[in-house]
């Protein structure tokens, strides 16, 4: 499987710029690929091939173009789905059936957007007798797109879709962990008749050069980006020179509420898969378990009792059940908190590495202190607290505690407290009775330090369009 990835500008590979680098199996460490670092240079002359495309193509004009662009990417994407899925494990390490959702979850999202290409419609209103006015829905121009490691085909079309349904062309920087299964997708986005070179363009990673010179660029209108909240506000700084738009959908701490009246083998099923999906490396997974005091020993003990049961192994084994994590400096990070967990609170299951491979079991552990950085910080690995609270009042001041507001789930068999507390709990997202449900359809986004904006469903078109007002003076026309 040795290949190399070059950046892919105005319709054309190029593997110029700096040495090339070596991209890794998380798994064992054996190199997977090579991949050619960028550069600033790359990325203005990326911005600029975007820009003009922009400008000077009919792309901003031409739904139906638009629409069979995305369908033939979603076509190119299925016809690769099962090349994708395997370069997924072999370069995130998440579980081959993980691999496999994400790229068929990317599949739904450009053929949703697809979709919505021919319905973006403006309106109209006679504001005085003659006077009419125009509501214009027009694309925002050149859309520089920055995505994470940890679901690198789902969240990369989750942008780039409502981006080309609404006509803006895009910069795309992929993450540098993962820049082999980027340029599989570019391969797919290459190979599309409807596309007109320039309308998408991606360079590679090189430290933080290439992002930073995206959001610097006066070629570049509007910025979504998905990561840490740490970055997002860098990039929102960054932004503010030139004043563009920025969509963010940032880091997040979800707590699963998980009350007395709850289905507890509902609930401990939602939340192993909730909190060990990707190896907790997930944005939305369950990070606190905030139980119901009078239930806490028994949701403690079942929910150790499948934490135990996980078995945790290469991605490509059918027979694991929970991949690696990203690299070795991660699984590094993640024991140090697991120690940390230790002494601020109570280590109910402690995680281990396995032999070799950036692997770690689940970790569980007990604390009531919510101002503990265990609590407040995103730990971005199979890393879960257990804290309990009395009644619905502290269990809401609880799940709302953190600066972070992505996601919750609730989990009861009373349908007017399952409203209640949805409605009082600050978060973009939340489950009832299940914890990680993800739709093309369904808007995502987060509350406070998580975000802003939205993608996903209509909302996700709001980020890439403008709206114009065009006034009719009566009785000139
Ligand atoms: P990260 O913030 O370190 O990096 C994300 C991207 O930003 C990468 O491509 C990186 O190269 C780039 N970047 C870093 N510094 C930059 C700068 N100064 N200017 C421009 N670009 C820069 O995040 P990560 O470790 O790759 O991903 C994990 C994080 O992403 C977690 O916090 C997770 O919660 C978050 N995430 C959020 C969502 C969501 O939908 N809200 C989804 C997935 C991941």
């Amino acid at each position: 499987m040795t290949q190399m990835a070059g950046h892919y500008i105005a319709g054309a590979w190029r593997d110029d710029g700096a040495a090339p680098a070596e991209s890794t199996d998380p798994a064992d460490g054996s190199v997977l690929g090579r991949y050619v670092p960028g550069t600033r240079a790359l990325a203005e002359e990326a911005a600029e091939s975007a820009r003009e495309t922009f400008e000077e193509g009919t792309w901003a004009m031409s739904p139906r173009q638009r629409a069979q662009a995305l369908y033939e990417i979603a076509d190119r994407i299925a016809a690769a789905k099962d090349e994708i899925a395997d370069l997924v494990v072999a370069e995130n390490g998440k579980l081959r059936s993980e691999a496999l959702g994400e790229t068929m979850g990317a599949i739904s999202e450009a053929r949703y957007y697809a979709g919505l290409a021919r319905a973006i419609r403006g309106t109209m209103q006679e504001i005085a007798p003659g006077s009419v006015s125009l509501f214009q829905r027009e694309p925002a121009g050149v859309a520089g797109i920055i995505v994470p490691w940890n679901a690198p085909v789902t969240l990369l079309i989750r942008s780039l879709a409502p981006a080309l349904a609404a006509g803006c062309t895009a910069v795309i920087k992929p993450a540098a962990q993962t820049p082999l299964v980027h340029a599989r997708i570019m391969k797919c986005l290459a190979e599309c008749p409807s596309l007109p070179a320039g309308v998408v363009n991606s360079v590679n990673e090189n430290g933080t050069e290439v992002g930073e010179a995206i959001v610097a660029s006066p070629d570049i209108h509007v910025i979504s980006f998905t990561g840490s909240s740490l970055t997002g506000k860098k990039i929102m700084e960054g932004a503010a020179k030139t004043l563009k738009r920025v969509g963010l959908e940032l880091g997040g701490k979800a707590p699963a509420v998980v009350f007395d009246d709850a289905d507890l083998d509902n609930a401990v099923r939602e939340l192993t898969h909730g909190s060990l999906n990707m190896a907790g490396q997930i944005c939305v997974a369950a990070a606190r378990f905030l139980v119901h005091e009078s239930i806490a020993w028994a949701f403690e003990e079942r929910m150790l009792a499948a934490y135990r049961k996980v078995k945790v192994g290469p991605g490509a084994d059918p027979e694991s059940e929970m991949g690696s994590l990203i690299d070795l400096p991660s699984q590094q990070r993640l024991l140090r908190l697991i120690e940390q967990a230790g002494d601020e609170g109570e280590l109910l299951l402690k995680g281990k590495p396995l032999a070799k491979g950036a692997f770690l079991t689940p970790t569980l552990f007990r604390i009531e202190d919510v101002r503990s950085p265990l609590v407040q910080e995103e730990l971005f690995g199979p890393i879960v607290s257990l804290e309990t609270f009395g009644d619905e009042a502290e269990a809401v001041a609880k799940a709302n505690a953190t600066a972070y507001g992505l996601a919750a789930s609730v989990h009861t068999s009373d349908v007017a407290r399952a409203m209640r507390v949805s409605r009082a709990i600050r978060a973009g997202t939340v489950w009832i009775n299940s914890h990680l449900r993800l739709f093309a359809e369904a808007e995502t986004g987060g509350y406070g330090q998580s975000g802003l904006g939205r993608l996903h469903g209509l909302e996700g078109l709001h980020d890439f369009l403008e709206t114009k007002h065009v006034y009719l003076e009566p009785g000139t026309v």
